[in-house]
């Protein structure tokens, strides 16, 4: 049985935020392109309302890593250019095709592409992916002439069209490091070799969001933009408001119970935490089955304008907040069904916030957020 989700855990997704972000990325690397990434369902947003809001906004392709997240896509009506880059041998190429996505190749997949598109009489749209540093998918250098080789004898049979080529950087998130370069000279120099040989691509691109924002360099002619359109940012030390971007979630719910203790009230499993004076405790109804990490003690809960640790362990549907720990008097407070926020955009806790006290970063904060919270757009 499936009940539909309640609202009492609610994210809040902001889509004139979500609007002004996309806008902020366009202007900032024009003329060169903006693929807005929905991939884990728009990184715990939701893929179908962050994808068109991207798209009114002036992102003009779409990213995700599997074909299924791009039929997704189509089904929910959605025609814009989409490009799908993680493949197993299961993956439903034909589909994929058939529904006119793009494909990111590193290998072995062009036959298996190619076998769709000859099957079904339909070139495939493919974006050649060259390894450049990384080291997960794309094609390794030495190799890259004879990949871009068979490309083209297929492009040559009608089989299928080289519409991009790519790749995806390492360290751009840490700007002082020298691997961007050294990818961004590989890269320039695969291009090179694809063009000598013949391909006529459509679009170039390799920058992620911390290359969109600190490298002009890398934006050939499209950027493949995540975190920066969900308002976050990626350089640890810079706020998404010195960058030009506001946060696009807001995860919140009401407090469940409160109750005053005496000084030595262990608090949940473990009790690893132990009050030190009488004081009152807070239930936020808010647990790792909702996404929160568990290890996320001493992340920040704000409830009318004080924001308060969380102390003791993180349960799977709850956690508690120690009214006396912020130094202003909580005894005798009832705060039930007050509003409480985990994080969310100015003047509220961060997702940053939540990253630190996690031992974890931002994208991963808000892609765990589970189906369990309702999201609501605004
Ligand atoms: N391109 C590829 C291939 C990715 O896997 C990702 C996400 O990890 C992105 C672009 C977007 O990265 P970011 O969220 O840093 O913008």
């Amino acid at each position: 049985l499936q009940a539909p989700p309640a609202a009492e855990r609610l994210a809040v997704i902001d889509l004139d935020a979500l609007r002004h972000n996309v806008r902020h990325l366009v202007r900032l690397v024009s003329p060169a392109r903006v693929m807005a990434v929905v991939k884990a369902d728009a990184y715990g947003h939701g893929a179908g309302p962050v994808a068109r809001a991207a798209l009114e906004a002036g992102a003009s392709w779409l990213g995700v890593a599997h074909i299924s997240e791009a039929l997704a896509l189509r089904s929910a009506g959605i025609n814009a250019p989409v490009l799908a880059w993680l493949h197993t041998v299961d993956s439903p190429f034909a589909e994929a095709v058939a529904g006119n996505i793009d494909l990111g190749l590193s290998g072995w997949e062009l036959e298996s592409v190619v076998a769709a598109a000859r099957e079904l009489q339909i070139p495939a749209r493919v974006h050649l992916k060259i390894d450049t540093g990384l080291g997960r998918n794309g094609c390794p250098p030495d190799l890259w002439e004879s990949f871009v080789g068979r490309a083209l004898a297929y492009q040559e049979e009608g089989l299928l069209r080289v519409v991009g080529i790519f790749s995806h950087f390492s360290v751009a998130d840490e700007p002082e490091r020298p691997e961007t370069d050294l990818q961004l000279e590989r890269f320039r120099t695969a291009v090179a070799v694809a063009e000598d040989a013949g391909v006529d691509h459509e679009v170039r691109h390799i920058a992620n969001t911390p290359a969109a924002l600190s490298r002009p360099d890398s934006h050939f002619d499209m950027v493949r933009v995540g975190l920066g359109l969900y308002g976050l940012s990626p350089f640890p030390g810079q706020s998404p408001e010195q960058l030009g971007l506001q946060p696009v979630m807001t995860l919140k719910t009401t407090i469940a119970n409160c109750k005053e203790v005496p000084a030595g009230q262990g608090v949940s499993y473990g009790l690893r935490y132990s009050t030190a004076e009488p004081t009152t405790l807070a239930l936020v109804p808010l647990g790792y089955a909702d996404g929160v990490p568990r290890v996320g003690t001493g992340g920040p809960v704000w409830v009318d304008g004080t924001v308060y640790p969380v102390v003791g362990r993180i349960a799977m549907d709850q956690m508690v907040i120690d009214l006396e720990t912020t130094g202003i008097a909580g005894t005798g407070k009832d705060l039930v069904g007050r509003e409480a926020i985990l994080f969310g955009g100015a003047g509220l806790p961060s997702v940053d916030e939540w990253a630190d006290a996690s031992g974890s970063i931002n994208y991963e904060i808000i892609t765990r957020i589970s189906g369990r919270v309702q999201r609501r757009y605004t």
